[in-house]
């Protein structure tokens, strides 16, 4: 990494988010969400459920193509909404494509290629799921909007995070000033060698890419969820909450689809706006 680091990249440094047990589940939060009144969000790991190998334990993707496993997803699911209150039979959880396509949903519906959903509807979880990508839970403070982000290089590159803020800047005439953003755990840059070609792909989506990448053995190891919280930086958000944790070093934690060779489960990003009481 270069020694002379921006003012941006210096904004971006990763914590470790405190890991706990609810319900029998094991799950990490963003502590700056955590302190966003009427939203109620949490990051999923593998552990706490009783999916058999090697999806194990709480696998959330219906993504294997037998039965049984998508019903113990289906149920996985059910599950992570109970323990955190949120209303199951409201639950969105589109399917995801490695697009930069959003959709803005004010009810449950069946969204087949979507790698971000954003609402201002109380009351209606909603669930991506991952195995490395980065996930993102972005919140409006000016107008309570929330958006939940599936970023896996493809995206990153895209700028999924940054079409994000653009799109609820635009519909709700919110500004990025108000908004925050949580990335979760996903593979860190010292588990992701990449061809140089999405490397650059990669730098260009951001105008500072200085130490978002780096380099051992000769390959580019690109640095994701950096990457992503860069784009919101640049697009205006004060505060960007970056979770320290790699899947891929932590596959005891979390699902890695590197680690595991693609045999492997989904860990979950869940948010919701709480129900008007
Ligand atoms: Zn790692």
């Amino acid at each position: 990494m270069s020694k002379t680091h921006t003012p941006a990249y210096d904004a971006l440094s990763k914590k470790e988010w405190p890991i706990k047990v609810i319900g029998g589940l094991t799950v990490t939060f963003s502590p700056v969400l955590l302190e966003i009144p009427g939203l109620t969000h949490a990051f999923t790991t593998r552990l706490g459920g009783s999916s058999e190998a090697p999806l194990d334990s709480f696998n959330l993707g219906r993504h294997w193509p037998d039965d049984a496993s998508r019903q113990d997803a289906t149920a996985n699911r059910a599950r992570l909404c109970s323990v955190l209150g949120l209303n199951f039979g409201h639950l969105v959880v589109p399917g995801q494509v490695h697009s930069t396509n959003i959709s803005w949903v004010s009810q449950p519906e069946n969204l087949p290629d979507v790698d971000g959903i954003a609402t201002v509807t109380p009351d209606m979880p909603v669930l991506l799921h991952y195995a490395d990508c980065v996930p993102i839970i972005l919140f409006d403070t000016y107008t309570k909007a929330l958006a939940v982000l599936h970023a896996g290089w493809r995206g990153t590159a895209g700028g999924i995070a940054t079409k994000a803020v653009r799109l609820i800047s635009q519909v709700l005439n919110t500004t990025a000033e108000h908004m925050l953003a949580a990335i979760g755990p996903a593979i860190g840059s010292c588990c992701y060698p990449t061809s140089l070609e999405i490397s650059n792909q990669l730098v260009a989506s951001v105008n500072q890419p200085d130490g978002l990448i780096a380099w051992h053995n000769n390959r580019p190891h690109p640095d994701l969820k950096a990457l992503n919280a860069m784009q919101l930086i640049e697009a205006g958000l004060p505060k960007v909450d970056i979770a320290s944790y790699c899947t891929a070093c932590q596959s005891e934690l979390f699902y890695s689809h590197r680690q595991s060779k693609g045999l492997t489960g989904r860990q979950g990003a869940i948010a919701s706006l709480n129900a008007i009481v």
